[in-house]
Protein backbone atom coordinates (compact mmCIF):
# COMPACT_ATOMS: atom_id res chain seq x y z
CA UNK A 1 0.00 0.00 0.00
CA UNK A 2 0.52 3.66 -0.25
CA UNK A 3 1.22 5.34 2.75
CA UNK A 4 2.37 9.28 4.16
CA UNK A 5 3.17 8.96 8.12
CA UNK A 6 2.94 12.56 9.16
CA UNK A 7 5.25 13.57 12.20
CA UNK A 8 8.32 11.54 12.41
CA UNK A 9 9.51 11.33 15.91
CA UNK A 10 9.40 7.99 17.97
CA UNK A 11 6.42 6.93 17.29
CA UNK A 12 6.13 7.91 13.12
CA UNK A 13 9.82 7.09 12.18
CA UNK A 14 9.35 3.41 14.11
CA UNK A 15 5.78 3.03 11.99
CA UNK A 16 6.92 4.46 8.80
CA UNK A 17 10.16 1.82 9.15
CA UNK A 18 8.17 -0.96 10.14
CA UNK A 19 5.16 -0.63 7.75
CA UNK A 20 8.13 -0.06 4.72
CA UNK A 21 9.10 -3.37 6.14
CA UNK A 22 6.16 -5.23 5.46
CA UNK A 23 6.41 -4.34 1.80
CA UNK A 24 4.66 -0.61 1.79
CA UNK A 25 5.99 2.45 0.12
CA UNK A 26 5.99 4.80 2.75
CA UNK A 27 6.74 8.72 2.46
CA UNK A 28 7.56 10.34 6.63
CA UNK A 29 6.69 13.86 6.74
CA UNK A 30 8.48 16.50 8.96
CA UNK A 31 8.01 20.22 9.81
CA UNK A 32 11.52 19.73 11.08
CA UNK A 33 13.87 20.63 7.97
CA UNK A 34 16.97 19.50 9.86
CA UNK A 35 15.55 16.24 10.91
CA UNK A 36 14.03 15.31 7.78
CA UNK A 37 17.63 15.89 6.33
CA UNK A 38 19.57 14.04 8.83
CA UNK A 39 17.06 10.89 8.10
CA UNK A 40 17.53 11.65 4.24
CA UNK A 41 21.08 10.88 4.61
CA UNK A 42 20.47 7.72 6.73
CA UNK A 43 21.09 9.37 10.14
CA UNK A 44 18.66 8.74 12.97
CA UNK A 45 18.22 11.59 15.50
CA UNK A 46 17.01 9.47 18.07
CA UNK A 47 18.20 6.39 19.78
CA UNK A 48 15.77 3.26 19.18
CA UNK A 49 17.56 -0.04 19.37
CA UNK A 50 17.47 -1.86 15.54
CA UNK A 51 16.00 1.31 14.21
CA UNK A 52 18.49 2.62 12.02
CA UNK A 53 19.81 -0.53 10.57
CA UNK A 54 15.44 -1.11 9.65
CA UNK A 55 15.66 2.56 8.11
CA UNK A 56 18.88 1.71 6.13
CA UNK A 57 17.10 -1.10 4.87
CA UNK A 58 13.87 -0.07 3.47
CA UNK A 59 15.70 3.29 2.43
CA UNK A 60 18.17 1.17 0.20
CA UNK A 61 15.09 -0.51 -0.99
CA UNK A 62 13.49 2.35 -1.61
CA UNK A 63 10.51 1.56 0.29
CA UNK A 64 11.20 4.70 2.67
CA UNK A 65 11.74 8.15 1.97
CA UNK A 66 11.14 11.44 3.84
CA UNK A 67 10.44 14.68 3.07
CA UNK A 68 9.12 18.16 4.71
CA UNK A 69 6.25 18.11 1.55
CA UNK A 70 3.34 17.12 3.02
CA UNK A 71 1.21 18.49 -0.16
CA UNK A 72 2.97 15.53 -2.19
CA UNK A 73 2.89 12.68 0.72
CA UNK A 74 -0.62 12.81 0.63
CA UNK A 75 -1.13 13.04 -3.24
CA UNK A 76 1.12 9.71 -3.51
CA UNK A 77 -0.82 7.62 -0.48
CA UNK A 78 -4.13 6.54 -0.09
CA UNK A 79 -2.94 5.82 4.02
CA UNK A 80 -1.80 9.22 5.82
CA UNK A 81 -1.01 8.50 9.71
CA UNK A 82 -0.71 11.25 11.87
CA UNK A 83 1.57 10.66 14.18
CA UNK A 84 2.74 14.10 15.69
CA UNK A 85 3.40 15.17 19.55
CA UNK A 86 0.57 16.04 21.34
CA UNK A 87 2.14 17.89 24.33
CA UNK A 88 0.96 19.03 27.93
CA UNK A 89 -0.92 22.56 27.22
CA UNK A 90 -1.15 25.22 29.81
CA UNK A 91 -4.56 23.44 31.63
CA UNK A 92 -2.96 19.87 31.70
CA UNK A 93 -5.18 18.84 28.62
CA UNK A 94 -3.25 17.60 25.16
CA UNK A 95 -2.56 20.37 22.92
CA UNK A 96 -3.78 18.98 19.49
CA UNK A 97 -2.60 21.85 17.00
CA UNK A 98 -0.41 19.86 15.92
CA UNK A 99 -2.91 17.49 15.14
CA UNK A 100 -5.71 19.89 13.76
CA UNK A 101 -3.05 21.69 11.86
CA UNK A 102 -1.96 18.38 9.69
CA UNK A 103 -5.82 17.52 8.96
CA UNK A 104 -6.36 21.09 7.53
CA UNK A 105 -3.41 21.16 5.33
CA UNK A 106 -3.65 17.40 4.42
CA UNK A 107 -7.41 18.17 3.82
CA UNK A 108 -6.10 20.92 1.05
CA UNK A 109 -4.02 18.29 -0.56
CA UNK A 110 -6.35 15.24 -1.26
CA UNK A 111 -6.53 14.64 -4.65
CA UNK A 112 -8.84 11.26 -4.16
CA UNK A 113 -10.05 9.10 -1.13
CA UNK A 114 -7.93 8.65 1.99
CA UNK A 115 -7.72 7.38 4.70
CA UNK A 116 -6.76 9.33 7.81
CA UNK A 117 -5.30 7.63 10.45
CA UNK A 118 -5.19 8.97 13.96
CA UNK A 119 -1.67 7.55 16.09
CA UNK A 120 -1.33 10.52 18.20
CA UNK A 121 -2.55 9.89 21.63
CA UNK A 122 -5.56 12.24 21.73
CA UNK A 123 -8.81 12.79 23.52
CA UNK A 124 -12.01 11.50 22.53
CA UNK A 125 -13.90 13.36 20.27
CA UNK A 126 -10.36 14.38 18.42
CA UNK A 127 -11.34 12.23 16.03
CA UNK A 128 -14.92 14.09 15.10
CA UNK A 129 -13.04 16.82 15.15
CA UNK A 130 -10.84 16.24 12.71
CA UNK A 131 -13.66 14.60 10.49
CA UNK A 132 -15.25 18.04 10.62
CA UNK A 133 -11.95 20.28 9.89
CA UNK A 134 -11.51 17.97 6.93
CA UNK A 135 -14.75 18.07 5.51
CA UNK A 136 -14.67 21.74 5.77
CA UNK A 137 -11.86 21.59 3.48
CA UNK A 138 -12.30 19.28 1.01
CA UNK A 139 -14.82 17.75 -1.80
CA UNK A 140 -12.80 14.40 -1.54
CA UNK A 141 -13.98 11.38 -0.10
CA UNK A 142 -12.14 10.51 3.04
CA UNK A 143 -12.33 8.16 6.36
CA UNK A 144 -10.85 9.29 9.93
CA UNK A 145 -9.65 5.99 12.05
CA UNK A 146 -8.28 6.23 15.46
CA UNK A 147 -5.45 3.75 15.35
CA UNK A 148 -3.74 4.33 19.15
CA UNK A 149 0.21 3.31 19.47
CA UNK A 150 1.31 1.06 22.30
CA UNK A 151 4.86 0.88 21.67
CA UNK A 152 7.16 1.30 24.26
CA UNK A 153 10.31 3.40 23.48
CA UNK A 154 13.57 1.18 24.06
CA UNK A 155 11.21 -2.14 22.24
CA UNK A 156 9.80 -0.03 20.26
CA UNK A 157 10.75 -1.69 16.72
CA UNK A 158 9.70 -5.47 18.43
CA UNK A 159 6.08 -3.90 19.69
CA UNK A 160 5.40 -2.31 16.53
CA UNK A 161 6.26 -5.69 14.72
CA UNK A 162 4.57 -8.11 17.08
CA UNK A 163 1.84 -5.96 19.27
CA UNK A 164 0.39 -7.76 21.81
CA UNK A 165 -3.11 -6.06 20.30
CA UNK A 166 -4.02 -3.87 17.40
CA UNK A 167 -6.61 -1.04 18.24
CA UNK A 168 -9.00 0.56 15.30
CA UNK A 169 -12.00 3.12 15.56
CA UNK A 170 -13.30 3.38 12.28
CA UNK A 171 -16.97 4.36 11.41
CA UNK A 172 -17.06 3.22 8.43
CA UNK A 173 -16.14 -0.56 6.98
CA UNK A 174 -14.58 0.36 3.67
CA UNK A 175 -12.10 1.80 6.38
CA UNK A 176 -11.85 -0.89 9.03
CA UNK A 177 -11.17 -3.00 5.61
CA UNK A 178 -8.32 -1.72 4.84
CA UNK A 179 -6.90 -1.09 8.02
CA UNK A 180 -7.34 -4.85 8.85
CA UNK A 181 -5.40 -5.60 4.81
CA UNK A 182 -2.58 -3.18 5.95
CA UNK A 183 -2.04 -4.36 9.70
CA UNK A 184 -2.50 -8.51 8.60
CA UNK A 185 0.90 -9.22 7.98
CA UNK A 186 2.00 -7.83 12.13
CA UNK A 187 -0.94 -9.68 13.48
CA UNK A 188 0.29 -13.71 12.31
CA UNK A 189 0.95 -13.98 15.41
CA UNK A 190 -2.80 -14.58 16.38
CA UNK A 191 -2.38 -10.65 18.02
CA UNK A 192 -6.23 -10.06 17.28
CA UNK A 193 -7.43 -6.55 15.44
CA UNK A 194 -9.75 -5.20 17.86
CA UNK A 195 -12.31 -3.03 15.79
CA UNK A 196 -14.57 -0.55 17.34
CA UNK A 197 -15.54 2.92 17.28
CA UNK A 198 -13.58 6.00 17.57
CA UNK A 199 -14.16 7.32 21.21
CA UNK A 200 -13.58 4.04 22.89
CA UNK A 201 -10.02 3.51 20.74
CA UNK A 202 -8.92 7.13 21.82
CA UNK A 203 -9.79 6.07 25.01
CA UNK A 204 -8.47 2.73 24.98
CA UNK A 205 -5.15 3.97 24.90
CA UNK A 206 -5.43 6.66 27.91
CA UNK A 207 -7.28 4.10 29.98
CA UNK A 208 -3.36 1.51 29.58
CA UNK A 209 -1.43 4.40 30.27
CA UNK A 210 -3.19 5.33 32.98
CA UNK A 211 -3.68 1.75 34.17
CA UNK A 212 0.12 1.24 34.19
CA UNK A 213 0.82 4.67 35.88
CA UNK A 214 -1.75 3.00 38.52
CA UNK A 215 0.38 0.29 39.15
CA UNK A 216 3.48 1.98 39.26
CA UNK A 217 2.70 4.63 41.68
CA UNK A 218 0.41 2.18 43.59
CA UNK A 219 3.99 -0.03 44.28
CA UNK A 220 5.94 2.73 44.83
CA UNK A 221 3.70 3.63 47.92
CA UNK A 222 3.74 -0.09 49.03
CA UNK A 223 7.27 0.06 48.53
CA UNK A 224 7.35 2.97 51.40
CA UNK A 225 4.78 0.80 53.83
CA UNK A 226 7.52 -1.63 53.16
CA UNK A 227 10.40 0.74 54.86
CA UNK A 228 8.19 1.86 57.38
CA UNK A 229 6.90 -1.38 58.54
CA UNK A 230 10.15 -3.42 58.09
CA UNK A 231 8.94 -5.77 55.32
CA UNK A 232 10.99 -6.45 51.99
CA UNK A 233 9.00 -5.13 48.97
CA UNK A 234 10.62 -7.72 46.90
CA UNK A 235 8.68 -10.54 48.98
CA UNK A 236 5.38 -8.64 48.86
CA UNK A 237 5.93 -8.25 44.96
CA UNK A 238 6.74 -12.02 44.61
CA UNK A 239 3.21 -13.01 46.39
CA UNK A 240 1.10 -10.18 44.78
CA UNK A 241 2.49 -11.16 41.48
CA UNK A 242 1.62 -14.77 41.23
CA UNK A 243 -1.64 -13.73 41.93
CA UNK A 244 -3.19 -14.88 38.28
CA UNK A 245 -5.48 -11.87 38.77
CA UNK A 246 -2.37 -9.28 39.49
CA UNK A 247 0.08 -10.52 37.06
CA UNK A 248 3.82 -10.01 37.09
CA UNK A 249 4.51 -6.97 35.23
CA UNK A 250 4.73 -3.36 36.53
CA UNK A 251 5.05 -4.17 40.20
CA UNK A 252 8.89 -2.90 40.62
CA UNK A 253 9.24 0.42 43.12
CA UNK A 254 11.19 3.16 41.81
CA UNK A 255 11.78 6.67 41.34
CA UNK A 256 8.87 7.37 39.90
CA UNK A 257 7.53 7.38 36.32
CA UNK A 258 9.16 9.70 33.41
CA UNK A 259 8.92 9.92 29.78
CA UNK A 260 6.89 11.65 27.37
CA UNK A 261 3.61 9.77 27.61
CA UNK A 262 2.52 8.59 31.02
CA UNK A 263 3.06 11.90 32.29
CA UNK A 264 0.79 13.67 29.59
CA UNK A 265 -1.38 11.01 29.73
CA UNK A 266 -2.18 10.82 33.51
CA UNK A 267 -2.83 14.59 33.03
CA UNK A 268 -4.81 14.72 30.07
CA UNK A 269 -6.93 12.04 31.37
CA UNK A 270 -7.59 13.55 34.53
CA UNK A 271 -8.64 17.03 32.63
CA UNK A 272 -10.80 15.77 29.71
CA UNK A 273 -12.77 13.53 32.74
CA UNK A 274 -13.21 16.74 34.59
CA UNK A 275 -14.26 18.54 31.70
CA UNK A 276 -16.57 15.90 31.29
CA UNK A 277 -17.48 16.60 35.19
CA UNK A 278 -16.23 13.44 36.30
CA UNK A 279 -13.30 14.02 38.62
CA UNK A 280 -11.46 10.81 38.67
CA UNK A 281 -9.79 10.46 42.11
CA UNK A 282 -7.52 7.50 41.74
CA UNK A 283 -5.24 9.23 39.24
CA UNK A 284 -5.05 12.55 41.06
CA UNK A 285 -3.50 10.55 43.64
CA UNK A 286 -1.44 8.49 41.22
CA UNK A 287 0.17 11.76 40.10
CA UNK A 288 0.43 13.14 43.47
CA UNK A 289 2.86 10.04 44.43
CA UNK A 290 4.91 10.21 41.37
CA UNK A 291 5.66 13.77 42.16
CA UNK A 292 7.04 12.67 45.70
CA UNK A 293 8.44 9.35 44.89
CA UNK A 294 10.77 11.26 42.36
CA UNK A 295 12.54 13.25 45.66
CA UNK A 296 13.06 9.84 47.55
CA UNK A 297 16.21 9.04 47.10
CA UNK A 298 17.45 12.67 47.92
CA UNK A 299 15.32 12.18 51.46
CA UNK A 300 17.23 8.81 51.91
CA UNK A 301 20.60 11.00 51.12
CA UNK A 302 19.49 13.59 53.51
CA UNK A 303 18.41 11.27 56.33
CA UNK A 304 22.61 9.38 55.90
CA UNK A 305 24.43 12.57 55.63
CA UNK A 306 22.80 15.06 57.64
CA UNK A 307 23.21 17.14 55.04
CA UNK A 308 24.39 17.05 51.96
CA UNK A 309 25.76 20.27 51.13
CA UNK A 310 29.15 20.11 49.42
CA UNK A 311 28.90 16.38 48.97
CA UNK A 312 30.08 14.58 45.61
CA UNK A 313 27.15 12.54 44.15
CA UNK A 314 27.81 10.28 41.24
CA UNK A 315 24.52 9.07 39.32
CA UNK A 316 24.18 6.22 36.67
CA UNK A 317 21.66 6.46 34.68
CA UNK A 318 19.73 9.69 33.46
CA UNK A 319 17.21 8.91 30.48
CA UNK A 320 13.50 8.00 32.15
CA UNK A 321 14.07 4.17 31.39
CA UNK A 322 17.23 1.72 29.82
CA UNK A 323 17.53 1.80 25.81
CA UNK A 324 16.87 5.00 25.13
CA UNK A 325 18.30 8.52 25.19
CA UNK A 326 14.61 9.86 25.75
CA UNK A 327 15.03 12.42 29.27
CA UNK A 328 11.47 13.49 28.97
CA UNK A 329 10.03 14.02 32.39
CA UNK A 330 12.97 11.91 33.64
CA UNK A 331 12.72 11.46 37.43
CA UNK A 332 16.66 12.25 37.53
CA UNK A 333 16.21 15.70 36.41
CA UNK A 334 13.91 16.94 39.80
CA UNK A 335 16.24 14.53 41.64
CA UNK A 336 19.46 16.80 40.47
CA UNK A 337 17.89 19.46 40.66
CA UNK A 338 17.22 18.92 44.38
CA UNK A 339 20.29 17.72 45.08
CA UNK A 340 21.89 21.02 43.51
CA UNK A 341 19.79 23.13 45.07
CA UNK A 342 20.99 21.81 48.56
CA UNK A 343 24.35 22.47 47.89
CA UNK A 344 25.81 18.67 46.44
CA UNK A 345 28.08 18.33 43.69
CA UNK A 346 27.03 16.13 40.22
CA UNK A 347 28.36 13.80 38.20
CA UNK A 348 26.61 12.25 36.09
CA UNK A 349 26.46 9.56 33.47
CA UNK A 350 24.10 7.66 30.94
CA UNK A 351 25.32 5.42 28.35
CA UNK A 352 23.03 7.10 25.79
CA UNK A 353 21.57 10.36 27.35
CA UNK A 354 24.55 12.31 27.59
CA UNK A 355 24.20 14.99 24.88
CA UNK A 356 20.36 15.54 25.74
CA UNK A 357 21.57 15.73 29.53
CA UNK A 358 23.84 18.29 28.38
CA UNK A 359 21.10 20.50 26.42
CA UNK A 360 18.93 20.00 29.96
CA UNK A 361 21.44 20.64 32.50
CA UNK A 362 24.43 22.82 30.69
CA UNK A 363 27.06 23.56 33.03
CA UNK A 364 25.30 22.74 36.84
CA UNK A 365 26.69 19.27 36.86
CA UNK A 366 30.01 17.44 35.37
CA UNK A 367 29.20 14.74 32.79
CA UNK A 368 31.78 11.47 32.56
CA UNK A 369 32.81 9.40 30.28
CA UNK A 370 31.66 5.70 31.74
CA UNK A 371 30.38 4.60 34.84
CA UNK A 372 33.87 4.74 36.74
CA UNK A 373 34.80 7.85 35.70
CA UNK A 374 31.88 9.55 37.66
CA UNK A 375 32.59 7.81 40.79
CA UNK A 376 35.91 9.46 41.36
CA UNK A 377 36.20 11.50 44.54
CA UNK A 378 32.06 10.81 44.86
CA UNK A 379 30.69 10.50 48.13
CA UNK A 380 27.76 8.50 47.52
CA UNK A 381 26.69 6.83 44.49
CA UNK A 382 22.54 7.57 43.11
CA UNK A 383 21.30 4.60 40.64
CA UNK A 384 18.22 6.68 38.87
CA UNK A 385 17.97 4.45 35.67
CA UNK A 386 18.42 0.66 35.45
CA UNK A 387 20.75 -0.21 32.37
CA UNK A 388 22.18 -3.26 32.01
CA UNK A 389 26.00 -1.98 32.00
CA UNK A 390 25.07 -0.68 35.43
CA UNK A 391 24.08 -4.58 36.86
CA UNK A 392 27.40 -6.74 37.30
CA UNK A 393 30.12 -3.99 37.49
CA UNK A 394 33.98 -4.09 39.11
CA UNK A 395 32.64 -3.55 42.70
CA UNK A 396 36.18 -3.48 43.99
CA UNK A 397 37.19 -0.85 41.36
CA UNK A 398 34.12 1.45 42.60
CA UNK A 399 35.15 1.03 46.17
CA UNK A 400 38.35 2.35 45.39
CA UNK A 401 37.42 5.29 43.14
CA UNK A 402 34.78 6.48 45.92
CA UNK A 403 35.83 8.58 48.78
CA UNK A 404 32.63 6.64 51.03
CA UNK A 405 31.66 3.43 49.37
CA UNK A 406 27.61 4.31 49.74
CA UNK A 407 25.20 3.55 47.00
CA UNK A 408 21.60 4.82 47.26
CA UNK A 409 20.04 2.24 44.08
CA UNK A 410 16.55 3.70 42.77
CA UNK A 411 15.80 0.39 40.79
CA UNK A 412 16.72 -2.65 43.54
CA UNK A 413 18.98 -3.64 40.72
CA UNK A 414 22.11 -5.46 43.41
CA UNK A 415 21.10 -8.12 46.13
CA UNK A 416 21.37 -6.44 49.56
CA UNK A 417 23.65 -9.05 51.25
CA UNK A 418 26.38 -8.94 48.41
CA UNK A 419 26.54 -5.23 47.81
CA UNK A 420 27.43 -5.06 51.83
CA UNK A 421 29.76 -7.76 51.41
CA UNK A 422 31.68 -5.94 48.82
CA UNK A 423 32.05 -3.38 51.47
CA UNK A 424 29.10 -1.28 50.43
CA UNK A 425 26.89 0.83 52.63
CA UNK A 426 23.68 0.39 50.66
CA UNK A 427 20.45 2.31 50.44
CA UNK A 428 17.55 0.56 48.37
CA UNK A 429 13.50 0.74 47.50
CA UNK A 430 11.64 -1.03 50.05
CA UNK A 431 14.03 -3.29 51.55
CA UNK A 432 15.55 -3.79 54.66
P1 LIG B 1 7.87 13.33 18.94
O1 LIG B 1 7.86 14.65 19.58
O2 LIG B 1 9.07 12.43 19.08
O3 LIG B 1 7.60 13.50 17.37
C1 LIG B 1 6.62 14.32 16.83
C2 LIG B 1 7.10 14.77 15.45
O4 LIG B 1 6.04 15.48 14.81
C3 LIG B 1 8.28 15.73 15.50
O5 LIG B 1 9.31 15.23 14.69
C4 LIG B 1 7.71 17.06 14.96
O6 LIG B 1 8.67 17.81 14.24
C5 LIG B 1 6.61 16.54 14.06
N1 LIG B 1 5.58 17.53 13.75
C6 LIG B 1 4.98 18.43 14.56
N2 LIG B 1 4.09 19.15 13.87
C7 LIG B 1 4.10 18.70 12.60
C8 LIG B 1 3.38 19.03 11.42
N3 LIG B 1 2.46 19.99 11.43
N4 LIG B 1 3.66 18.35 10.31
C9 LIG B 1 4.60 17.38 10.30
N5 LIG B 1 5.31 17.01 11.38
C10 LIG B 1 5.06 17.66 12.52
O7 LIG B 1 6.56 12.57 19.46
P2 LIG B 1 6.35 11.00 19.68
O8 LIG B 1 7.00 10.56 20.95
O9 LIG B 1 6.64 10.27 18.43
O10 LIG B 1 4.78 10.99 19.96
C11 LIG B 1 3.84 11.25 18.94
C12 LIG B 1 2.46 10.87 19.47
O11 LIG B 1 2.42 9.47 19.74
C13 LIG B 1 2.08 11.57 20.77
O12 LIG B 1 0.69 11.82 20.76
C14 LIG B 1 2.41 10.53 21.82
O13 LIG B 1 1.64 10.68 22.98
C15 LIG B 1 2.06 9.25 21.10
N6 LIG B 1 2.77 8.06 21.58
C16 LIG B 1 4.10 8.15 21.90
C17 LIG B 1 4.76 7.00 22.32
C18 LIG B 1 6.23 7.05 22.70
O14 LIG B 1 6.70 6.09 23.30
N7 LIG B 1 6.96 8.10 22.37
C19 LIG B 1 4.09 5.77 22.39
C20 LIG B 1 2.75 5.73 22.03
C21 LIG B 1 2.10 6.89 21.61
Amino acid sequence: MKIAVVGTGYVGLVAGACLAENGNDVICVDTDAAKVRLLQRGRIPIYEPGLEELVRRNRAEKRLNFTTALESGVRKSQIIFVAVGTPTGEDGSADLKHVLDVARDLARAMNGYKVVVNKSTVPVGTAARVRDIIRRETTHPFSVVSNPEFLKQGAAIDDFMKPDRVVIGAEDARAAELMKELYAPFTRTGAPIMLMDCASAELSKYAANAMLATRISFMNEVSNVCEAVGADVDQVRRAVASDRRIGPSFLFPGVGYGGSCFPKDVKAMLRFASANDYEFHILRAVECVNERQKLRLVTKLQSHFGSIKGKRVAIWGLAFKPRTDDMREAPSVPLIGALLHAGATVHAYDPEAMKVARGIFDSKISYADNGYAALTGADALVIVTEWNEFREPDFARMRKLMRNPVIFDGRNIYNPEQIRAQGFTYFSMGRP
